[in-house]
């Protein structure tokens, strides 16, 4: 209940805290068709020089050709290399999917989190 009551806060007002955790996680990066082409556009790439060169396939859906249990390959001490032009799965995180790790990694959650428990919300 207190977490699904959270969700609804996050889906609301989260505020990303910039601590990159969700970045260093484990895990795919999938690309949509449009990400496709707009990361290629931001890397003055064709889509087919940006698939060879930063992807690959993962049961038939392209994600960033990266080890699996590594940090983000476009992850920098300064943040996202491609926060411009970064995946839909990027952007939509964690207002319209999380996994449950995040409630214990990401700092905006926590933050949020914190807040309805000293309101006692939630
Ligand atoms: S593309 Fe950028 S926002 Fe997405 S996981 Fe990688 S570093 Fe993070
Ligand atoms: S883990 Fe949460 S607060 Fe940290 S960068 Fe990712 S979305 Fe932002």
């Amino acid at each position: 209940m207190r977490r699904k009551f959270i969700i609804k806060q996050i889906k609301q007002q989260f505020e990303c805290q910039r601590c990159n955790r969700c970045c260093e996680q484990p895990g795919f990066v999938y690309l949509t068709p449009i990400d496709l082409e707009r990361l290629a556009a931001f890397y003055g790439l064709e889509v087919s020089s940006f698939k060879d060169e930063f992807c690959r396939k993962e049961e038939n859906e392209w994600v960033l050709d990266q080890p699996e249990d590594e940090p983000c390959r476009f992850l920098t001490e300064k943040g996202c290399e491609i926060h411009e032009a970064k995946p839909q799965q990027c952007s939509e995180f964690p207002m319209e999917w999380r996994d449950s790790g995040a409630f214990q990694y990401c700092e905006g959650i926590k933050k949020i989190a914190s807040r309805c428990s000293k309101e006692g919300k939630g």
